[in-house]
């Protein structure tokens, strides 16, 4: 596990169990290896440590949410459908559970987990871990 895990449980452990609130985490280089774009159909194989995390919460009663561009309002209904049985049946395999799927953010997000983001310090205006 990366030396900072234990820290971001703790982190996560103050969520309060079924809350209405949720963390979401994207899917490509987030939760599932990404290289390259291989198609509607194909995601890739899971990242352990995300998926610890996702497992973690969700046993704790903490809503998760796949957070994905794949989703998106710009997709066909096709492509929607198709994504979401693919979506479902990687989400039984490697949690053994399935997770609802957005492309929006809501109030009631708590944290968004995301290989392409840059944490803000809050009122700030200068990015976490750069100084
Ligand atoms: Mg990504």
């Amino acid at each position: 596990m990366p030396k900072h895990f234990d820290t971001l449980i703790q982190k996560l452990s103050s969520i309060p169990p079924n809350s209405g609130c949720w963390v979401g985490f994207d899917l490509d280089g987030t939760l599932a290896h990404y290289d390259h774009w291989r198609g509607i159909d194909h995601i890739g194989a899971p990242i352990p440590a995300m998926c610890q995390i996702v497992n973690y919460l969700h046993s704790r009663r903490v809503k998760c949410k796949i957070m994905t561009a794949r989703a998106c309002s710009g997709q066909s209904e096709e492509d929607l459908k198709a994504f979401r049985i693919v979506m479902d049946a990687w989400c039984l395999k490697y949690l053994g559970f399935t997770l609802e799927v957005t492309a929006e953010k809501d109030w009631h997000m708590l944290y968004l987990f995301d290989d392409r983001a840059l944490a803000v310090k809050p009122n700030e205006g200068t990015v976490a871990g750069l100084d």
